[in-house]
């Protein structure tokens, strides 16, 4: 009988040690390259990404905050998107988070419009490489 287990760090969910094992250690050289010390020192989990987006998202619809706070709130939201993102690729090839923001905002407008043009002014707008309802997808 398979028994679930769940790791603390990554997060992964796993019957099998080997499985659980390539992804844990995919997990932490990710978390190397790719995680924000402002955020951590690890990428979040999925579960963490559901956590902060929630938050963040009621941040950001309250909509009495001033502008400086909902676009921090908006950047938790791109970084959850971020380390799904990174994390389901399990692999080193994958664009920076300043990069990945540049990407998803030239292509997504979940964001209030004040919100969206504060960020693109700090990120850039990079179309073309972010297709609506994805995360990233490496070219080729
Ligand atoms: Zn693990």
């Amino acid at each position: 009988m398979d028994v679930l287990r769940s790791c603390s760090v990554c997060g992964m969910e796993y019957s099998s040690h080997a499985t659980h094992k390539k992804w844990h250690a995919a997990f932490l050289a990710q978390s190397a390259k790719f995680a924000l010390p402002a955020y951590g020192r690890r990428l979040w989990t999925y579960r963490s990404c559901e956590e902060q987006k929630s938050v963040a998202w009621e941040a950001l619809r309250g909509g009495d905050l001033q502008l400086e706070l909902r676009v921090a709130a908006a950047e938790r939201i791109l970084y959850a998107w971020f380390c799904r993102s990174v994390t389901d690729t399990v692999s080193l090839d994958h664009p920076d988070f300043g990069e990945y923001c540049a990407m998803m905002l030239a292509h997504d407008a979940a964001f209030p419009q004040d919100v969206h043009a504060a960020l693109a002014r700090r990120y850039g707008l990079k179309p073309g490489f972010i297709h609506a309802g994805s995360y990233y997808k490496a070219p080729g």
